[in-house]
């Protein structure tokens, strides 16, 4: 809780981001400075409600204490806030930044008001923590003995590495990649998530003691068999790393990309040389993928479509369109989708703002699906043929989709960007070893436990869950590596989330 009237008298205040036609300008993070004050007022804003849905089932993923620091914030006991937010997020200068915060949907007080700003606390704290020099190495007391062979290096991999070093065992984490973060690094932009952000986390670890090793794949330049008779113990965070395909005609036409080809290369450039926005759309060029001066469609919403309208912007695109199959969502929850759900309604996320702030409207087309790409007779793309499409609940209570007679339409595109989201992970990681895998293709490991069919082999993440979010692989690595550090030791006094 924070003041008991503190929701009568404060409003709630998100910190803002920068002005949308400015932070085009770069690729730095868009999220102001944060006022210590303001955020004691929303501290405040806290209820004590009773039963904190915030960080139940619906709520926070990894039962952040959320009452609990709010509280603290209010009172300007910012350590002792810390230190109750490390207790059950490895990471919080990763989910403050970028988790959808399940947490404020469920949050008691927005029943009937704004819910608390949850998420920017948790930013502030931990950004706090480390300004102020709080955040220090935590190696452990002593060794067991006993190794730990991590594949991939995603918040999965990172949250079970910190978690079984701190106890003592010797980790080394495998990443096929040039550097270490999975998603974090090679995925979610860097004006979204600074990468200095995920490196001062990764010293940390490096000083507890945990071994990166980059640009080695399992699967491919050691096997898993291999790796297990190295280490006691394996886990697999491998991501689910298999893109949804559009295979419809002109596929093959160039232009064409997924999703990640783009944003891969995109922070890779950034990376290494520190550019502004046209240098790496110049130094992507010679890749096709500089989005300068094309009109570009992204097909597909979430997280990673509005990722590459972002990153489309930034290198200077003549225009933008964002097609989506759904038809748009309602601007208040449905009456199926009550409190505490996560409210499934109409959001603007930064890339939208930023398109409608570039173009004069929201970029994104609803109800629409693609049945062809058009070619320039030359072999580029250079439209695509869609037809509107209108959902309706089928007698199985399903929703059914049915094309729009008379709506065909053709946009024109030279530059088409795939973020139709993943499909699950990659084979060959496995190898020999064929551990099972669940219906949608997944590594088979029960949630709460992580143990494949094969002996001494976890499974945690994305690999595990399907494409996720980065609180659900923070909880799920913690949660595996309670479970690892149990099959080594026999016992775990590693807390997890429930
Ligand atoms: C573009 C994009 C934007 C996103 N934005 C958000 C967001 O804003 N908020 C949010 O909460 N979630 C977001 N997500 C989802 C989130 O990033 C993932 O759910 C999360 O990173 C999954 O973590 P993970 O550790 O399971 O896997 P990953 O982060 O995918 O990491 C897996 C790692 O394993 C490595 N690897 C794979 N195979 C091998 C091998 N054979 N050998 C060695 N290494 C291997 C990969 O290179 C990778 O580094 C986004 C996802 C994408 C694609
Ligand atoms: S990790 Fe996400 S759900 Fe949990 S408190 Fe933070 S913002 Fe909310």
């Amino acid at each position: 809780m924070g003041k008991p009237t503190g929701f009568k008298e404060f409003e709630r205040a998100t910190i803002p981001y920068a002005d949308p036609l400015v932070r085009l300008k770069t690729f730095d993070e868009f999220i102001e400075p944060v006022d210590e004050g303001q955020l004691k007022t929303q501290g405040a804003r806290c209820m004590d409600c009773g039963v904190p849905f915030c960080q139940s089932e619906t709520g926070c993923p990894i039962d952040n204490l959320i009452p609990e620091w709010n509280d603290l914030v209010y009172r300007g006991q910012w350590r002792e806030a810390l230190d109750r937010l490390h207790k059950t997020n490895n990471f919080p200068e990763f989910t403050g930044r970028v988790c959808p915060a399940p947490c404020e949907g469920a949050c008691v007080l927005g029943i009937h008001e704004p819910a608390v700003t949850i998420k920017n606390i948790e930013q502030a704290i931990i950004d706090k923590g480390f300004a102020e020099g709080w955040v220090k190495a935590r190696p452990p007391e002593k060794e067991t003995g006993k190794s730990v062979g991590v594949v991939g290096s995603g918040p999965a991999g990172l949250a079970a590495a910190q978690q079984l070093r701190r106890v003592g065992h010797a980790v080394t984490v495998y990443e096929r990649e040039d550097r270490i973060g999975g998603l974090l690094t090679y995925g979610i932009p860097n004006m979204k998530l600074d990468k200095t952000i995920v490196e001062r986390r990764l010293d940390q670890m490096r000083d507890e003691g945990v071994d990166f090793v980059t640009g080695v794949e399992v699967g491919t330049d050691v096997t898993l068999e291999q790796l297990q008779e190295r280490h006691d113990a394996v886990l697999l965070a491998v991501g689910a790393t298999v893109p949804r395909d559009l295979n419809i005609e002109g596929r093959e036409l160039e232009g064409i990309h997924f999703a990640m080809e783009l944003l891969t290369e995109n922070t890779r450039e950034l990376l290494s040389d520190g550019h502004a926005p046209a240098d790496v759309a110049a130094a992507l060029e010679a890749k096709g993928l500089s989005a300068k001066g094309k009109k570009v469609i992204v097909i597909g919403g979430g997280d990673t479509g509005t990722d590459c309208i972002g990153t489309s912007l930034r290198h200077g695109c003549a225009s933008l369109v964002n097609f989506e199959l759904m038809s748009r969502p309602p601007d208040e929850r449905a009456v199926d989708n009550p409190w505490p759900e996560w409210p499934r309604i109409f959001r603007v996320d930064y890339g939208h703002e930023e398109a409608a702030a570039s173009f004069g409207e929201d970029p994104r087309e609803f109800g629409v699906l693609s049945k062809r790409f058009v070619g320039d007779g030359q072999g580029r793309v250079k439209g695509i043929e869609t037809v509107r499409v209108e959902w309706e609940q089928g007698p199985d209570g399903r929703m059914e989709m049915r094309e729009v007679p008379g709506s065909e339409q053709v946009f024109e595109a030279d530059m088409v960007l795939l973020a139709m989201g993943f499909l699950g992970p990659e084979d060959h990681v496995l190898g020999e070893t064929g551990i099972d895998r669940d219906a949608r293709s997944n590594f088979q490991a029960e949630y709460g436990r992580y143990a494949t069919s094969r002996e001494g082999l976890f499974a945690a993440g994305d690999c595990r869950r399907g494409q996720s979010l980065v609180v659900w692989a923070i909880a799920e690595g913690r949660g595996a590596a309670r479970s690892i550090d149990e099959f080594l030791m026999g016992e775990s006094d590693l807390e997890t989330p429930d």
